[in-house]
């Protein structure tokens, strides 16, 4: 049975927060269960070429996204630009806050973090010492470089479980590089992900400037929350 057909007994909100049922602890950070073998043999190949991968974030609770979100849009947490500069949101209309946040950070209800198929990675060894990490593509380019060249290499072979759904500048999501999606859960998740329930999961959530994410969602799943089918590995179409 797929998730898909799951949904006809369930709603969203209950099939997400199934999830919770089936985390597993991959080295202190909580996955899908079904990412520990994918994932310990990806490490164990980076390990072999003399890198370090480590996981700066796993699964992901809606209560914790709805946290993170709110604390960015009362300011208690710092909303960046395009360039990774704190903005002034004092300066900002409600709308522009809100599309500001989700250049950054996913709308709670919507994160893929939340299925536990997807994990942000990172070549622990070559942090540099003192340095607490980042996240940035800066990072990528910089003490990263070699790891996320090597990483390239093997999100390009025939057989990869794993791959980059956020890399291009597309007027949505920022580029992130580090965050890798497990294809063969992912996709079906993704599927499940229909439009008009998310709608009501979103708008059922004690969020911020709900008004304006109501107003725009439409544009928001288009912009922030759908991911191409072009960008998954071919064995996985959606
Ligand atoms: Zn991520």
């Amino acid at each position: 049975m797929s998730y898909a057909d799951d949904l006809k007994d369930l709603t969203l909100f209950k099939y997400l927060k199934a999830v919770s049922g089936e985390l597993a602890d991959f080295r202190g950070v909580p996955v899908h269960r079904s990412l520990l073998d994918p994932l310990a043999e990806l490490t164990a190949r980076a390990a072999a070429r003399g890198f370090e991968l480590a996981l700066a974030s796993g699964f992901r609770s809606i209560e914790r996204q709805c946290h993170i979100w709110n604390a960015k849009a009362n300011g208690q947490r710092s909303v960046l630009d395009d360039a990774g500069v704190p903005l002034d949101i004092a300066d900002l209309e409600p709308e522009a806050l809100m599309f500001a946040i989700l250049r950054w950070s996913a709308l709670p209800g919507t994160s893929r973090h939340h299925w536990g198929t997807d994990v942000d990675v990172y070549d622990r060894a070559a942090l540099p010492a003192g340095e607490s990490l980042q996240l940035t593509l800066a990072e990528c380019r910089g003490p990263f470089a070699a790891f996320h060249q090597w990483l390239d290499g093997e999100l390009a072979q025939s057989d990869a479980l794993f791959f980059r759904p956020y890399v291009e500048p597309h007027g949505g999501v920022a580029p992130e590089p580090w965050h890798l999606s497990y294809a063969p859960l992912a996709a079906g998740f993704q599927q499940a992900m229909h439009k008009e329930l998310l709608r009501e999961l979103v708008l059922s959530l004690d969020i911020q400037l709900k008004d304006e994410v109501a107003r725009h969602f439409d544009e928001i799943f288009s912009r922030f929350v759908v991911v191409s089918p072009a960008r998954y590995p071919l064995e996985w179409p959606l």
